[in-house]
């Protein structure tokens, strides 16, 4: 059965692009009922700190990319590499090479020179034991000089590389440490992977790969190398597009189900599909959507996906959401009693909503307290005129039945009765109601708020 995996190298943070990865990986094993495994690269000690990894376990989870089983540590294998190494040189599928970094230097200068190849051919290639050196070595593998290595990628199609382009690559450096391209050959198959979507920054290495493969005799996994992203303007992702980090865009308070849509089409696609569940992504999700070229990083896109996610999210659900995304910000989260009038105000919340912060925004209404302060945009609506007109509201209201059709008869029949329109009193009363010009309909507000404390906001503005 099928088996992915991400495997990241942490960097302290979790990129787009390693999102993107993670998540057709993810939807694949899924889509297939396989598994999904999690392998943080951490040989490059320096760079690999806890906090990097932590960075990328809350980027994961964030998105909901449940890995199965342990995340495995490149670095903790690195005697099963060696190992491997040594295997590969007793079946003579590797040799002990002697040449020192200098002597390595002056064949490649010479090469230069004579206008040759500068791949390095060491002598040591088909030396026999008996007239080896007492001294340090590396184990390189034996690489073929003649024919093709071809590659066979789901999304690139054969990819041909001639032989006498690829040098015997060291897999055991003369100090015992594995190289990083036999660590993740011997990681894919100890982990029992089948397919490997990966960016195709790695394709070249692939090629390296197939050396180890085959030198120790395993089946190569399935191979699908996808496009980079490239940002708005065609050119490669980097800080200059803004933000790359997944973490940042949580911050913006983008909802995961958006994130996850989006990722999703950056470079696969359904039919025409844009706007979908992950259900419905995991159901569709095969190779065969992967697009050969770069797809381009979109905010507008993923604002407009996220606030389709918002708008069929289940109320309670989005409310939890909200939470999490204020306790993940580092602000202060919402009271019981603040989690219920938002979640009973959503329905008028959701409307166009993209993010937290502007869900935030329009619940202001509930989540502030009498007496209304209006900022200043709001409290320009409200003039004596206005407060005069509203105040008449007041024993209308006491009475009417609180439904949204009586409500606007009510209102609409007091801006008759001094001859201007229902939309003209809708500034200063969502000035009373909310103290912002962002909010929902006033009637919205009325209704959530119900009678008492629409009255009593009234009388605060107008008594
Ligand atoms: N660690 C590599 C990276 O972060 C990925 C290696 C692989 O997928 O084979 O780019």
């Amino acid at each position: 059965s099928v088996v992915t995996r991400f495997a990241p190298s942490p960097t302290g943070y979790l990129h787009i692009g390693g999102a993107r990865t993670a998540l057709f990986n993810w939807l694949y094993a899924r889509a297939k009922g396989g598994k999904f495994l999690l392998r943080i690269e951490d040989t490059d000690r320096a760079r690999s700190t806890p906090e990097a990894t932590e960075a990328i376990y809350r980027g994961l989870k964030w998105l909901g990319l449940d890995w199965d089983g342990d995340a495995i540590s490149q670095a903790a294998r690195a005697d099963r590499h060696a190992e491997v190494a040594r295997q590969m040189l007793e079946s003579g599928a590797a040799y002990k090479c002697f040449s020192t970094p200098e002597e390595i230097e002056a064949f490649r200068e010479t090469a230069r020179a004579e206008g040759r190849s500068t791949l390095f051919r060491s002598p040591w290639r088909d030396v026999p034991e008996s007239e080896h050196p007492d001294a340090p070595y590396a184990i390189r593998v034996k690489a073929p000089r003649d024919g093709e290595t071809v590659i066979h990628d789901r999304v690139q199609g054969d990819v041909t590389i001639r032989n006498d382009q690829l040098d015997d690559m060291i897999v055991l450096r003369s100090d015992g440490t594995p190289v990083y391209m036999l660590a993740v050959v011997v990681d894919d198959h100890d982990m029992g992977v089948t397919h490997v979507i990966r960016g195709d920054d790695h394709l070249n290495n692939a090629a390296r790969q197939m050396l180890v493969y085959n030198a120790m005799g395993w089946d190569v996994p399935v191979w699908a190398h996808i496009p980079l992203i490239h940002g708005e303007d065609g050119k490669k992702l980097s800080k200059r597009h803004g933000a790359l980090g997944v973490e940042e865009w949580q911050a913006e308070g983008y909802p995961a189900a958006g994130m996850r849509n989006y990722l999703a089409r950056l470079g696969w696609s359904h039919g025409d599909d844009e706007f979908f569940t992950t259900e419905q992504a995991i159901e569709w999700f095969d190779l065969d959507g992967i697009k050969k070229s770069p797809a381009r990083f979109d905010t507008k896109k993923l604002a407009n996906l996220s606030g389709q996610h918002i708008a069929i999210m289940d109320d309670a659900a989005l409310v939890a959401e909200m939470q999490d995304f204020l306790a993940a910000s580092g602000a202060e989260t919402l009271s019981e009693a603040q989690m219920d009038a938002v979640g009973r105000a959503m329905y008028c919340l959701k409307d166009r909503a993209r993010t937290y912060p502007e869900l935030l925004e329009k619940a202001h209404f509930v989540l502030t307290e009498r007496p209304i302060v209006p900022d200043e945009k709001s409290a320009a609506q409200l003039d004596a005129v206005s407060r005069g007109i509203l105040s008449e509201l007041t024993p209308h209201l006491q009475n009417a039945s609180w439904d949204r059709e009586t409500l606007e008869g009510v209102v609409q029949a007091i801006a008759e009765a001094h001859g201007t329109k229902l939309g003209k009193l809708a500034g200063p009363l969502r000035a009373v109601l909310a103290g912002r010009s962002v909010s929902p309909s006033v009637f919205d507000m009325m209704l959530v708020l119900g009678r008492d404390e629409t009255l009593l906001r009234l009388a605060d503005a107008t008594g």
